[in-house]
């Protein structure tokens, strides 16, 4: 259920309502815009059969809320949300008029392929810098990423570039380690039902890459975000990596149409992976296109400085001079979307 407040409602109004609301044994949520004001209702709704919400002063209008998910939900925000990563030096956004790019490698090789690749990317026009420290690989035997020491060097390497950093965090037990390290923490496709690490996630305070499940509905989905946030973490930026379908051409196949789905159902920001859709390099530039020009919020791009030497993932990896190549193509789609990509601040650039 939610409540829309009138115009000029006031707070001691708007805490009245939410006081009645509780009292029944329902938990409350506010958004506030401009002019109106959102109240919306967590629980069993049969609670609220005899509460008078429609009479309470302040109230315009109740509405249910017919979805499984709530705080994700369009309805439940009078605006779409903005999430904000990183501290006082380095800073991104998701969700506002500026797309945000992250780029980097697939795994976090050594110090001096990091620096390499976050100089190359922050150049080119990346505003946050992606590794994997912990990485989920289907072969027990393939390389599992540099765990903790990839995270000091994720963080070393942000103190000298200003990107803020995405990692993923495999396990509730790594929740920790990670989150002191990187600036955003990001549930991998395996992962999107991990509950009890969903649940975790809810008590940190960083932001959320939550990426959609390999076979994942665009509903199971909105149900993980819904997880996170009803355990207290509002702050989810959703990625759409390709699902599996019967075609073999491609690693995974890419949901445009899960974009616009996703920002009709959910106000949280949507970015897309086109390095893991398309599993390809050839294939990154047409699908990072096609994402921006569907409305996606930014997009998360794996470049190595020599993809024929990855430990992971070197077929879909792009060498800089690629990805200086798509970011400079991908200004017009961003145009064409009525979006922008952020501009290079030439002192950066002076850094490197
Ligand atoms: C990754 O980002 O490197 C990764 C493993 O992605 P996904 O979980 O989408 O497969
Ligand atoms: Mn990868």
């Amino acid at each position: 259920m939610i409540i829309i407040t009138r115009p000029f409602v006031t707070d001691a109004e708007i805490d009245h309502i939410r006081e009645r609301i509780e009292s029944v044994g329902m938990r409350t949520h506010l958004s506030r815009g401009e002019h109106r004001t959102i109240i919306g209702c967590i629980g069993d709704e049969s609670l609220l059969d005899e509460l008078p919400l429609r009479s309470m002063p302040g109230v315009e209008s109740v509405t249910p809320v017919l979805k499984p998910y709530k705080l994700a939900s369009r309805e439940f925000a009078v605006d779409r949300t903005v999430v904000r990563v990183g501290g006082r030096t380095a800073q991104a956004t998701f969700g506002g008029e500026t797309l945000t790019v992250i780029a980097g490698p697939c795994s976090v090789e050594s110090r001096a392929m990091l620096d390499a690749t976050a100089a190359a990317v922050r150049d080119a026009g990346a505003t946050m810098l992606r590794g994997g420290a912990f990485k989920p690989r289907t072969s027990p035997y393939a390389f599992q990423g540099m765990g903790v020491e990839a995270l000091k060097m994720l963080a070393a390497v942000r103190a000298e570039t200003g990107l803020p950093v995405v990692t993923e965090v495999m396990d509730t037990r790594q929740v920790d380690v990670v989150a002191e390290h990187a600036d955003m923490l990001q549930v991998g496709a395996r992962n999107m039902q991990n509950f009890p690490l969903l649940a975790e996630l809810g008590r940190v305070r960083r932001p959320i890459l939550l990426k959609r499940g390999l076979s994942a509905t665009i509903k199971e989905l909105l149900m993980a975000a819904e997880y996170i946030m009803a355990n207290g973490n509002h702050d989810v930026v959703l990625c759409e990596r390709g699902i599996r379908t019967f075609e073999t051409a491609t690693r995974n196949t890419l949901d445009v149409a899960a974009i616009p789905v996703l920002k009709r159902e959910s106000h949280l920001p949507v970015i897309v992976d086109p390095s893991h859709a398309g599993g390809d390099a050839d294939l990154v530039a047409p699908l990072a296109f096609a994402a921006i020009a569907a409305g996606a919020d930014g997009l998360i791009i794996e470049v190595h400085p020599d993809p024929e030497r990855a430990l992971s993932d070197g077929d879909q990896s792009l060498a800089p001079p690629a990805f200086v190549q798509l970011m400079t193509q991908l200004g017009a789609f961003a145009a064409a979307a009525g979006r922008r990509l952020p501009e290079v601040p030439a002192t950066t650039r002076a850094v490197a």
